[in-house]
């Protein structure tokens, strides 16, 4: 019984990685992760996607993995891997995000749809999320240098939306209440994958960041940037509206980070 007790022990202390550490994040934020290895190659992988590492000298290497607001709560597998030999494995602990609920009335004609105007929003749709797995050359940083425009957060992320009494897909980004004509600015530097004029998002743009980070901007008054031009941090993008279903002008800032639904601020000017 003694051998059987110890023998079932060996398994399991062999089974577990001698390194594994635990990350604790929140539904909806990027979890920035840490690990010590002595190579030139190392990637790292959770979700079953890969996720950007950063060597920081002294064998020390930084990662970021983007938690969508859906994921589930608990424990998911992460792996650093060398080539293709797993050197590590850690854990991340996913925990569940108070999400707030959010009403909003609008014309009726702006929440049921007729057959033509279904179709529009389903085209526009479509052109909007390919933008999301779109690849573009990695800036060398995730972190966004600051929020597109200041102002008062009107709907949080993750928000659960009612509109006109039906419920909708969670917010999946932040409104920024400003006055009409606010200049907006890319939080970080990249290249325009859609510049838009959407059924309900109003004048949208979209950036890609590299890294696997898109970044959405909507309900703009005005665009000032084209498709396939690339714009610097800080440049003027637009300027703030209530374009498309909107009660008041105000910017919509989503960002996907390898498609998953991440709150902005999860990467704003931390480290
Ligand atoms: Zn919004």
């Amino acid at each position: 019984m003694k051998t059987k007790l110890t023998l079932l022990l060996c398994a399991m202390l062999w089974l577990m990685p001698a390194n594994a550490s635990e990350w604790t994040v929140i539904q909806g934020n990027v979890a920035s992760i840490e690990m010590d290895y002595a190579g030139d190659t190392l990637s790292l992988t959770c979700f079953g996607k890969k996720w950007p590492l950063k060597a920081k000298g002294n064998n020390h290497w930084q990662g970021w993995i983007g938690v969508d607001l859906k994921t589930k709560a608990g424990k998911h597998n992460v792996l650093w891997r060398s080539g293709k030999t797993v050197v590590a494995e850690d854990f991340l602990n996913v925990t569940k995000g108070e999400f707030r609920i959010s009403h909003i009335t609008v014309a009726k004609k702006m929440a049921e749809f007729d057959k033509p105007t279904l179709e529009r929003y389903y085209r526009e749709v479509k052109v909007l999320k390919a933008t999301y797995t779109k690849q573009v050359s990695a800036n060398p940083d995730i972190i966004m240098f600051g929020k597109p425009i200041e102002g008062i957060e009107s709907t949080p992320f993750g928000a659960q939306r009612y509109v006109n009494g039906k419920p909708k897909s969670p917010h999946s980004g932040i409104d920024i209440a400003a006055p009409a004509g606010t200049v907006i600015e890319a939080p970080l530097a990249g290249r325009i994958l859609m510049v838009a004029d959407m059924y309900l998002n109003g004048k949208t743009v979209a950036i890609g960041h590299g890294n696997g980070l898109v970044s959405v901007f909507s309900h703009m008054q005005s665009t000032a940037v084209k498709q396939g031009e690339w714009v610097k941090t800080r440049q003027k993008i637009g300027e703030v509206g209530t374009t498309g279903r909107s009660t008041g002008p105000h910017l919509h800032w989503g960002i996907r980070f390898n498609n998953a639904r991440i709150n902005p601020e999860s990467i704003v000017n931390v480290q």
